[in-house]
């Protein structure tokens, strides 16, 4: 394969090295570490594009992570950003926006039925368990293998891990932290298995139900793999929660108005108890939802529970949100994501089967992963270390040389200004890259 040309990012090289001096890492998240030949800087997004300081030009399929379900600076978010920041940016009081912002939500997510806003998915995350901890009176809950929901310390461990063998058995794995400085109770109040296997979680719950406040999960595994739920799984985990009384919590930060306006919970047909949104809710901008049952969301109406933060549900997130989902109720905003989805992960297969590779493409169009695997099928964790991680970063290296810009563990997002000429373009790219790149 051709050797990538790094003087093509001399600009952003510069500005790294200098970055290095007063930014940790020279970043501001731990993702934006794993990028090629080290984090780029980039000087301005437009629709489905995006440009570096380097005066590279790519196609954008990373959305930043997600929440651009309406791709880079989409007119009508930023006029009602402008319009709502000239009223004030944000009052320590409440504002018709956000009631306005409330009412739609509670209009179109199944287990809305009260909520509360903040600025990240983590921080709702953290206001979930604890929700659903002030509920039951339990201590602990239980999460899944390679599931992503933060970076917070009740959450960051079960999210990673070195290879299959250190996750010990399926029954009992080990609880494997993603960071130092975690407190040892983290440890102690968290359980953690293998995702997609109802008859171990069975067996776990009846064991263990009486310890567990929640149960959280993503609904579609879109962090690791992009992985469906298996037929029946999620409705087999509702019941459950349900037989237990244990609080049954949705991370829709990924999903959350990507899958559609209801979130996977509309989609799929399953309602938790409560549910987190963020991302794509905004277009980019910080703002997230706790939505939930009356019953729970109650305790921080009555304040036994409490959740607070001086920067939440200001003018400017909110109008964003407002924007964005007045965007995605145009009718044929979501049709058309999902065929641009189908269509390039069809696209990918051909191109990587005639140039001899084997691949596997998960997702629903909106979101989807690429692996490289001979495997037909991956619905778990420990299965995702059959994906050939050097080849994908090889050829998301290839698509960067040809303008594309892809995330390095295989996730891709569309938006809703990605365009048919966009997907042949990724298209081309990825024939020649596939071709580039050695079979083995
Ligand atoms: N949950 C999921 C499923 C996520 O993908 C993420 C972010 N990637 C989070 C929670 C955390 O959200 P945030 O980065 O906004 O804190």
């Amino acid at each position: 394969m051709s050797e990538p040309n790094s003087s093509r990012y001399a600009a952003s090289k510069e500005l790294f090295e200098r970055a290095q001096h007063v930014l940790a890492g020279g970043v501001s998240s731990e993702f934006r570490k794993f990028a090629h030949p080290h984090p780029l800087f980039f000087t301005r997004g437009a629709g489905a594009r995006i440009e570096d300081v380097d005066g590279n030009e790519y196609l954008d399929f990373t959305l930043s992570q997600g929440p651009l379900i309406l791709g880079h600076s989409p007119a009508s978010v930023l006029e009602a950003v402008r319009e709502a920041s000239a009223d004030g940016q944000i009052f320590a009081g409440q504002h018709l926006r956000e009631l306005e912002l409330a009412e739609k939500l509670v209009s179109l997510i199944p287990c809305a039925e009260l909520l509360r806003m903040s600025l990240s998915g983590s921080e709702c995350v953290h206001a979930a368990l604890r929700l659903a901890r002030a509920a039951t009176g339990r201590p602990k809950f239980l999460r899944f293998e390679g599931h992503y929901h933060g970076w917070y310390d009740n959450v960051a461990s079960g999210v990673a891990a070195a290879d299959e063998a250190a996750l010990g058995s399926r029954e009992n794995p080990n609880l494997i932290p993603w960071t130092e400085g975690l407190p040892a109770r983290v440890a102690e109040e968290t359980l953690v298995l293998p995702w997609n296997d109802l008859a171990l979680l069975e067996q776990t719950l009846s064991d263990r139900h009486e310890e567990l406040a929640a149960v959280i999960t993503e609904p579609v595994m879109c962090n690791s793999g992009c992985i469906p739920p298996k037929p029946g799984f999620l409705e087999g985990l509702r019941a459950l929660c349900d037989q237990y009384g244990i609080v049954l919590i949705f991370d829709e930060v990924i999903t959350g108005f990507r899958v559609g306006l209801g979130g996977a919970q509309a989609r799929l047909g399953v309602t938790p108890d409560l549910a987190v949104f963020g991302k794509a809710m905004a277009n980019g901008y910080p703002i997230s939802a706790l939505a939930g049952k009356r019953s729970l969301m109650d305790l921080l109406a009555q304040g036994r529970v409490i959740h607070a933060g001086t920067m939440n549900s200001g003018n400017p997130c909110v109008a964003a949100a407002l924007a964005t989902i007045a965007a995605l109720e145009e009718p044929d905003v979501y049709p058309r994501i999902y065929r641009l989805g189908e269509r390039l992960m069809q696209g990918l297969r051909q191109a990587a089967a005639a140039a001899g590779h084997e691949v596997l493409l998960q997702g629903l169009g909106p979101m989807f992963h690429l692996g490289f695997t001979s495997r037909e099928q991956v619905s778990e964790f420990r299965e995702t270390f059959a994906f050939d991680k050097p080849k994908y970063a090889a050829f998301s290296v290839g698509m960067q040389e040809r303008g594309v810009r892809l995330i390095g563990r295989g996730l891709w997002y569309i938006s809703a200004v990605h365009r048919d000429e966009d997907i042949d373009a990724c298209l081309a790219a990825a024939t020649e890259v596939f071709t580039d790149i050695p079979e083995q």
